[in-house]
């Protein structure tokens, strides 16, 4: 059984990498490029995790975290959640947690790092997306 991402993502080059790796273990990636955005797909789609990157164009991360663990969707406050932190020393991955972020990466995004903890979360067959 296929697993769906949601990456909520304003930089196009971050997206299109997280896209290309984990196509590559067989998710299927959503896409929204703003916290509105992805507070509403995560409300309206069937998500098994959410990637949140904390620096978005109109609401940040952390509220798109708190909105989602307040969510009256069923489940919805359940979904894990990695925050991708671009200034983890200024204490990004603190709030995200306190947010309701299960964990945190740090940019630039690693792609063995993010295979791993995607992983833990919701396990996959390997067999790329088609
Ligand atoms: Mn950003």
């Amino acid at each position: 059984m296929r697993k769906t991402i949601l990456y909520v993502e304003d930089n196009p080059d971050n997206m299109l990498l997280v896209q290309r790796a984990l196509e590559a273990r067989g998710y299927a990636l959503l896409q929204a490029k703003d916290g509105e955005t992805g507070v509403s797909m995560a409300e309206r789609e069937a998500v098994d995790l959410i990637l949140l990157d904390i620096n978005l164009p109109d609401i940040d991360g952390y509220e798109v975290a708190r909105r989602i663990r307040s969510s009256g969707k069923s489940g919805l406050a359940y979904v894990p959640i990695i925050a991708i932190t671009a200034n983890a020393l200024k204490g990004d991955a603190e709030k995200a947690l306190a947010a309701g972020c299960d964990v945190y990466m740090s940019k630039p995004i690693n792609i063995r790092e993010l295979w791993a903890r995607v992983e833990a979360f919701v396990p996959t067959d390997g067999q790329p997306t088609a």
